[in-house]
């Protein structure tokens, strides 16, 4: 029998672990001649090793072919966007026809507020959360500046209702309820990237739709993370990055959801050439006719460049599945909750919910004694090769990612942090 939360309790684990061979497909940072302890998931992905393939193919294509790269073979440049579309859909659970690899977060985020923010005198208001990460924010306040509004009135940030920092079911409810018949929006995150809070799209979404307002989210956090059932959420839209739990590569090419009952819709939008209809796009006409689905909001030919690390990562994905990655993911984020319970209540606190239908792989932790002393074990972890993020004003955010992490990384992580407490 092996003594549950013991070093051999995290071998075990690790043995019996049906996805740690998923751990080779990675390139880690070095501390000294070990891997480092990586828990940063949530801000940029590990490189699979992957990536570096299909970037050089790119390259190799590019040097040998030139503008024939656009014609020639499976990867040719003029469909690549579309390698990527079924596995993502499967990653999100949407329909291929409802996303789209494009831009970046926060252009997504702009481009699907022109056609799904549509303010009018009586009904102009924006829900979100207070807290949002400051580029949702900015997108939010300047859309509502754009349209003539103004945000001191039209912009609506829930604060959150519980002691951790985190919000009630109750409270999101109440508040569309409060400002029912004024919602133009609700954008709200799939997961709070500082607590750490997953929340219940589909519950969102209902009680957006039941007051007439769009309903949208950030799923920054939650893409790759959560098993995601985007269609049946029925959110309108969802913008994401892919450069954290997708794995490819800083400012790599985010995400786009636009739920199927828009597809051939007529809704205003900003449009460019590559969300031209494809069997007509070279013809190269003045008129824009859309291509059905998320991709008819395309502007630019995308970078293949940007594109290729992505292919590598979603390969891992399919491989792996969400519901088994989910399902390590719940274990292995529940080991850490566990042990720091048992060994380091006097020094961490947790902020993300205790819940875990209300949370992903990431604990935010706050160290007892205050911001002081939450920099000083930071600065400590980095120094030892523990590599997690600190968001101000004192939150050590701590991410084990089931495609990359070990049990014994996690107790590897609390000997560290009990170093420097010592015993
Ligand atoms: C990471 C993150 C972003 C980053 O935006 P980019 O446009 O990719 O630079 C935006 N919003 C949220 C909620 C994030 O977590």
């Amino acid at each position: 029998m092996t003594e549950p939360l013991s070093r051999n309790h995290a071998v075990t684990l690790d043995a019996a672990d049906p996805l740690r061979s998923f751990r080779n497909e990675f390139l880690f940072p070095k501390h000294g001649s070990n891997d480092q302890l990586y828990f940063c998931g949530n801000s940029l992905g590990l490189q699979p090793r992957g990536a570096r393939k299909y970037v050089q193919e790119t390259l190799d294509k590019w040097a040998q072919q030139a503008v024939e790269g656009h014609f020639t073979g499976a990867d040719q440049w003029m469909t690549y966007h579309e390698l990527v579309r079924d596995p993502l859909a499967r990653v999100v659970g949407a329909q291929p026809d409802e996303v789209v690899a494009m831009n970046t977060l926060t252009a997504n985020l702009h481009l699907m507020m022109v056609s799904f923010y549509r303010p009018v005198p009586g009904r102009s208001v924006i829900l979100t959360e207070a807290g949002a990460f400051p580029s949702d924010r900015y997108a939010l306040e300047s859309q509502i500046r754009f349209h003539g509004f103004d945000p001191a009135t039209d912009l609506i940030e829930l604060e959150p209702d519980e002691p951790e920092g985190t919000i009630s079911p109750e409270a999101i409810e109440r508040a569309i309820a409060e400002h029912g018949p004024r919602l133009a929006l609700v954008l709200w995150p799939g997961i709070q990237y500082r607590t750490g809070q997953a929340f219940d799209l589909a519950e969102i979404a209902r009680l957006g739709h039941a007051q007439g307002a769009v309903v949208g989210f950030d799923l920054a956090h939650a893409v790759g993370n959560l098993e995601l059932n985007l269609h049946d959420s029925g959110a309108d839209f969802a913008v994401w990055c892919h450069y954290k739990y997708l794995n490819a590569g800083p400012g790599a090419v985010a995400g786009c959801f636009v739920h199927e009952r828009h597809a051939s819709s007529d809704l205003p939008r900003f449009a460019g050439w590559w969300g031209h209809d494809k069997h007509s796009r070279f013809r190269m006409g003045p008129q824009f006719v859309p291509s059905p689905g998320a991709e008819g909001w395309q502007l630019s030919n995308p970078p293949i460049l940007g594109l290729a690390p992505l292919r590598a990562s979603l390969e891992l994905f399919d491989r792996a599945t969400l519901p088994a990655l989910r399902r390590k993911s719940l274990q292995l984020t529940g080991f850490l909750e566990a042990l720091i319970e048992k060994r380091l209540a006097d020094v961490l606190e947790i902020v993300t919910p205790a819940d875990p239908d209300q949370r992903g792989c990431q604990l935010s932790l706050q160290v007892v004694g205050g911001r002081e002393r939450g920099r000083e074990l930071f600065d400590y972890l980095v120094s030892v090769g523990t590599i997690g993020d600190w968001r101000e004003p004192d939150v050590i955010r701590i991410s084990p990612c089931p495609l990359y992490n070990r049990y014994m990384d996690v107790y590897h992580f609390i000997e560290e942090v009990e170093a420097w407490r010592g015993f």
